[in-house]
């Protein structure tokens, strides 16, 4: 995700109240699957007991009206006996849940708890359907969800989750799945979403659109994206196809765009094989502070430039193919597609001198010790979208330095090779680069990562960057 520049400054000073502690899981019923997974940030996100494999999500939705009919069939296998488990949901109202094929009982509480339970208990290790249909007006989410634009479309987007305002799910960066989304709109509106478009129809006054992923994919990384939209098609040199759209308004990223197959050989050159086997770009139109790197395809916010789909692409390395654990790591994200679109491109595309850009940004900010702050690994529930972008490219270009280019670069590929389409964390990151140098790295990972002040100058300036 990039945040506009005028987001930042206030995202930093945002504080989010602490997280609510989960139950002792000592006391958990063992035929009720866990509300939530426990993660530090967000302990109610995703659920125990269940692990998906495929989403199936049919939506009709009627922009005029804002109307959505909605039925997501949920494949999955219980890891556990269940009496009853929970999806993730805060769409509109549930109609009816199946569960085998079997009517099942549900009831929703919180921000997000959508509770089943199944006619029939669910057997440890054995595969589920189920199917959840809904309907209602869908509320505009500004950008944290389902977000309706200026010309009256709508679309999807929001990290750390926005998936839940528009299809239940196990919503974790823990629970991958493959995804597919069949779309019916009427008919002079075009939809696009992530993976491959298997079909577009015109069936009297309505469009039918059918899309695939076949790549397993993160809620907060799915999109549907609903406007008069028009098209780019392009291909990489390898044959790969790039199928990008622009609403009305936002036409006038269309040149930045066509620089996607170059952007893909750039990011592909530095950390190996693109992982998907299509791309593209959603450019929306309306008033968001972000852009997202929604699977495949990213959506865009109008004030996008080059350098925000450097980092949205940047992502589908380092977000999409390999994503965190939990969300204290983001600077695996974060610090990662900055430094790429912000040190790496213009040093490599312009002949910018990154290391007298590195030096200057130390040198306005050494002054701030509101700018060293907040920490780069575990930066604390609701700050974790600040220091990484700020704080995070000099720490990357720090390591760079510290272990050279030659150590750093491999590693990084390395890194990314052994958990494609998994997921990794900071400490596992640090571990991993420790493994490939013999210099101790321990006071340097320290410094930059978990302290919150500026490193001491052995740390601020090793190698060539010394002064
Ligand atoms: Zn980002």
């Amino acid at each position: 995700m990039r945040v506009s520049a005028l987001c930042c400054a206030i995202a930093v000073g945002l504080l989010v109240a602490a997280a609510p502690a989960l139950a002792d899981p000592a006391q958990a019923d063992p035929l009720v699957g866990a509300p939530g997974l426990g993660d530090p940030y967000y302990p109610m996100d995703g659920n125990g007991g269940y692990d998906v494999g495929h989403y199936d999500v049919g939506i009709d939705y009627d922009p005029p009206s804002r109307h959505l009919i909605g039925q997501t069939r949920v494949q999955a296998r219980a890891t556990q006996a269940l009496r009853t488990f929970n999806l993730d949901f805060a769409g509109p109202e549930v109609r009816m849940v199946t569960v085998n094929g079997l009517p099942a009982a549900w009831e929703r509480s919180d921000e997000h708890e959508l509770t089943i339970t199944p006619l029939l208990p669910l057997l440890p290790g054995l595969p589920f359907v189920a199917i959840v249909d809904y309907a209602g007006t869908a509320v505009d989410a500004v950008g944290a969800g389902w977000t309706i634009t200026p010309s009256g479309g709508a679309f999807a987007a929001g990290e750390p989750h926005s998936a839940t305002t528009w299809y239940p799910l196990n919503d974790t960066p823990l629970d991958k799945a493959t995804f597919a989304l069949h779309a019916t709109v009427p008919a002079d509106w075009e939809v696009m979403s992530n993976g491959r478009r298997v079909r577009n129809e015109v069936r009297g006054d309505k469009r039918v659109v059918d899309w695939e992923s076949k790549y397993p994919v993160l809620g907060y990384l799915t999109t549907v994206a609903i406007d008069r939209f028009t098209f780019l098609e392009q291909r990489r040199a390898d044959g790969t196809p790039l199928l990008s759209a622009f609403a009305p308004a936002a036409e006038h990223n269309r040149e930045t765009e066509q620089r996607l197959p170059e952007i893909l050989d750039f990011a592909e050159n530095l950390y190996g094989p693109y992982p998907f086997d299509v791309a593209g770009g959603i450019y929306v139109d309306a008033d968001i502070e972000i852009s997202l790197e929604t699977q495949t395809r990213p959506i865009y916010a109008p004030w996008t430039d080059l350098e925000t789909v450097v980092h949205e692409i940047a992502h589908q390395w380092w977000g999409d193919a390999v994503s965190v654990r939990q969300w204290s790591d983001i600077c695996l994200n974060e610090c990662f597609a900055s430094y790429t679109a912000e040190y790496l491109w213009p040093e490599q595309k312009d002949g910018e001198d990154v290391d007298a850009k590195y030096r200057e940004r130390l040198a306005e900010t050494l002054g701030r010790p509101k700018f060293w702050r907040i920490p780069l690994e575990d930066p604390g529930a609701g700050r974790e979208f600040s220091s990484v972008y700020y704080r995070g490219p000099l720490f990357l270009h720090a390591l760079r330095k510290q272990i050279g280019d030659d150590v750093f670069f491999g590693a990084v590929k390395e890194f990314l090779r052994a958990h494609a389409y998994g997921n990794a964390s900071m400490p596992e990151f640090r571990a991993f680069i420790q493994s490939k140098t013999t210099a101790d790295l321990t006071g340097f990972f320290h410094a930059w990562l978990s302290t919150e002040a500026p490193p001491p100058d052995e740390f601020l300036y090793p190698g060539v960057l010394r002064v």
